[in-house]
């Protein structure tokens, strides 16, 4: 069976690097906000042009400080979109905003910019756009929206580790942007991690003392936080995975090519490519009508695949007390039902995406 994705084979292909560079942080004897760490704030704020980097303990707890360190206060409102994965919501719940849910493009599967304006508020103090998939959102409109109307945009770019919005990397081109480096990302490390990126030298800071007891410097606190670090091991890790980014993503997206040229004319819907995007390919999602029977008969193929994501936001479970009804975003409902990721990772041959190419044909025979 062809797997979704394959992180030992990720792993296979740096072993040696690897193993090096974990061995020296171990010999070092500086565990947590080390020089790993700080060595690795500064060299993906950099590659993602941004002038500070602050790592922190996940992507969620990277949303949750921004819109602390921003001076979010509860109640406050930040629109988000319901078709993402749920700790984009969670983390805004956490920071005690009240997350306020706008419709998808059914196109791009992203937030409809469109729709942004008629959902702002006087309590709105952000907005978080999702670069889901590795997508860029249309930043420009965005941005121009939210300067008028006094708005911070907090990109969560926790998919989109050097994917590009007319030629600026996601993640860099908002006000505050946050990555997670989960290790199933583009750039992921071998346990939790997440970075927030800003050019504002003052969020940097309140950021830095969330992230670590509200510590200004040791044992002297100057506001109530509890800890989310990244550690060196991590650090270190990434820091060697951050140097074959470029490289890998370029794989993924000559696979998603190959799909792309591949899968033209069948009876599913093929990812959308925006004049605007340069996506890093963190996943390749078809739609089809007919998903549980497609994905039996791929599965029986000899193909794997898997559903990012069955169930928006607005309709779990844990969300309801949002108040949006079934019904209410209609496109984030349609997505969440004929959504389904195709196998993809740097590691993957172009002769097995040929065999899932022919799995998919075979599945969608009638
Ligand atoms: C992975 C992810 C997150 C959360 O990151 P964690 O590191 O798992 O906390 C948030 N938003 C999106 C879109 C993600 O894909």
């Amino acid at each position: 069976m062809i797997p979704v994705n394959d992180l030992s084979r990720e792993y296979l292909s740096l072993e040696d690097e690897l193993k090096t560079a974990v061995q020296e942080v171990m010999a070092g004897g500086r565990y947590i906000l080390g020089p790993a760490v700080e060595a690795f704030e500064a060299e993906f704020a950099a590659y993602s042009g941004a002038r500070y980097g602050v790592a922190v303990g996940s992507g969620t707890d990277a949303i949750r400080l921004a819109l602390l360190a921003s001076g979010l206060k509860p109640g406050d409102e930040v629109i988000t979109v319901s078709f993402t994965a749920a700790p984009t919501v969670a983390a805004i719940m956490a920071a005690g905003g009240k997350p306020v849910l706008v419709d998808i493009d059914p196109q791009t599967l992203l937030m409809d910019v469109s729709q942004v304006a008629a959902a702002i508020t006087p309590r709105t103090v952000a907005i978080v756009p999702v670069h889901l998939f590795g997508l860029p959102v249309d930043m420009d409109p965005l941005m121009a929206l939210a300067k008028r109307q006094g708005l911070l945009v907090i990109e969560d770019a926790c998919q989109a580790h050097g994917s590009e919005y007319k030629g600026r990397k996601a993640g860099g081109i908002g006000d505050i942007g946050c990555f997670s480096f989960y290790p199933t990302k583009n750039l992921g490390a071998f346990g939790d991690g997440g970075m927030v990126l800003t050019n504002d030298g003052e969020v940097a800071r309140r950021v830095r003392l969330l992230r670590n007891h509200g510590q200004e410097r040791r044992f002297y606190s100057v506001v109530v936080s509890s800890n989310s670090r990244l550690d060196d091991l991590q650090a270190a890790i990434l820091r060697v995975k951050l140097r074959h980014l470029d490289e890998q993503n370029e794989q993924r997206r000559r696979l998603a090519e190959l799909y792309t040229c591949a899968l033209q004319g069948l009876s599913l819907a093929l990812p959308a490519e925006p004049a605007w995007a340069r996506s890093n390919r963190h996943l390749y999602v078809v739609r089809v009508e007919k998903r549980e029977d497609f994905r039996r008969r791929l599965a029986a193929a000899g193909a794997d695949s898997d559903v990012h994501y069955p169930l928006p936001v607005h309709l779990q479970t844990a969300y309801e007390s949002l108040g949006c009804k079934k019904g209410s975003l209609p496109a984030s409902e349609e997505a969440a039902r004929t959504v389904v990721t195709l196998p993809l990772f740097p590691s993957l041959t172009e002769e097995e995406a040929m065999r899932v190419v022919e799995a998919v044909r075979v599945a969608l025979e009638r």
